[in-house]
């Protein structure tokens, strides 16, 4: 009887992940198709200066286009992308697509502007990631300074000994490089004075509660204060109400990104936004 029970719950399980698997396997398909008909999209978010309150930057935001399904959030594409090595592709595209649309946003503004973009770590490990980055920079006419790289504290703590070499070498060539979600992971301090970024993005997890929750507020203050001492520029994600503004502002934070400023947003939206906010200060 416990051998029928057993070999009903092995039938269950098999079926479960043969379902799993296939799921998986539609994703990945569709993903391919995705970028032959060219259904991915960038969003755009922008960075609020604490001390101008102006727009000085943006984060480019991966979508999917979906023809059924709609816009799409990378939160449920990524991790397959991530698994089956597509992101390899799909993140090509977007460094690209991303140089592009930074030197077209510089062309309408007439002024510097900084576009970040998120790395994964399995596009860090291709031998020819120094190159495509040198071919999107050259191809589209962005300079080097004004796109920056946003790296996840897991990704960059899974590898540290080889991935610190890599971004030397982006470093160099005059990118900027950010540590994204920065406190979710485990990278300890020693490594972060070693590693040659230049910002650092704290998680909105530690936003979210403020200005009422005092362990999230100490522990705000406490990374801004360390991260502006190792000279690192300071951004903080996910601030969505002019409270949580305020407690950053007195924190001395240099930029802020969430919902109180902007949602992200699709390019042409993104451009009369920042044309607008140029227009307000002068
Ligand atoms: P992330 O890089 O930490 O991006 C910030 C996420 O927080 C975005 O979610 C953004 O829409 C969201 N966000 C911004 N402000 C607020 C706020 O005030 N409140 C709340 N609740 N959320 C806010 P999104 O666009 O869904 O992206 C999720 C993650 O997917 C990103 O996290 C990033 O890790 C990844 N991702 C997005 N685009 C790309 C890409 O092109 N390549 C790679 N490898 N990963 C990407
Ligand atoms: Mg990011
Ligand atoms: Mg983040
Ligand atoms: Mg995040």
């Amino acid at each position: 009887k416990a051998k029928d029970q057993g070999r009903n719950a092995f039938q269950f399980y098999t079926t479960d992940m043969n379902i799993a698997v296939e799921r998986r396997l539609a994703i990945e398909r569709e993903i391919r198709q995705a970028l032959r008909f060219g259904q991915f999209v960038l969003y755009y978010q922008p960075f609020v200066d604490f001390s101008s309150g102006k727009i000085v930057g943006a984060e480019a935001l991966l979508r999917w286009n979906h023809p059924e399904r709609g816009l799409v959030s990378p939160g449920e594409f990524i991790p397959v992308a991530e698994e089956s090595g597509l992101i390899v592709p799909l993140g090509r595209w977007v460094l690209k697509t991303a140089c592009f649309q930074a030197r077209a946003i510089q062309k309408a503004l007439q002024r510097d502007f900084t576009v970040s973009v998120n790395i994964s770590a399995r596009q860090l490990s291709e031998p020819d990631f120094l190159q495509l980055l040198e071919a999107c920079l050259r191809e589209s006419g962005l300079a080097p300074s004004s796109l920056e790289l946003e790296v996840t504290e897991s990704t960059l703590m899974e590898d540290v000994s080889r991935v610190i070499p890599m971004l030397e070498q982006l470093r160099q060539k005059g990118c900027g490089l950010a540590i994204d979600d920065f406190g979710t992971g485990y990278s300890s301090l020693s490594y972060l004075k070693r590693l040659p970024i230049n910002s650092l993005k704290v998680d909105r997890s530690f936003v979210q509660d403020l200005p009422d929750d005092e362990e999230d507020k100490a522990i705000t203050s406490l990374v801004v204060a360390m991260a502006k001492s190792l000279h690192y520029k300071v951004i903080v994600e996910g601030v969505e109400s002019p409270e949580q503004h305020a407690f950053l502002t007195t924190c001395g934070c240099h930029l802020g990104q969430g919902y109180f400023y902007s949602r992200p947003v699709p390019l042409d939206q993104f451009m009369r936004l920042v044309q607008a906010d140029a227009r307000m200060s002068q």
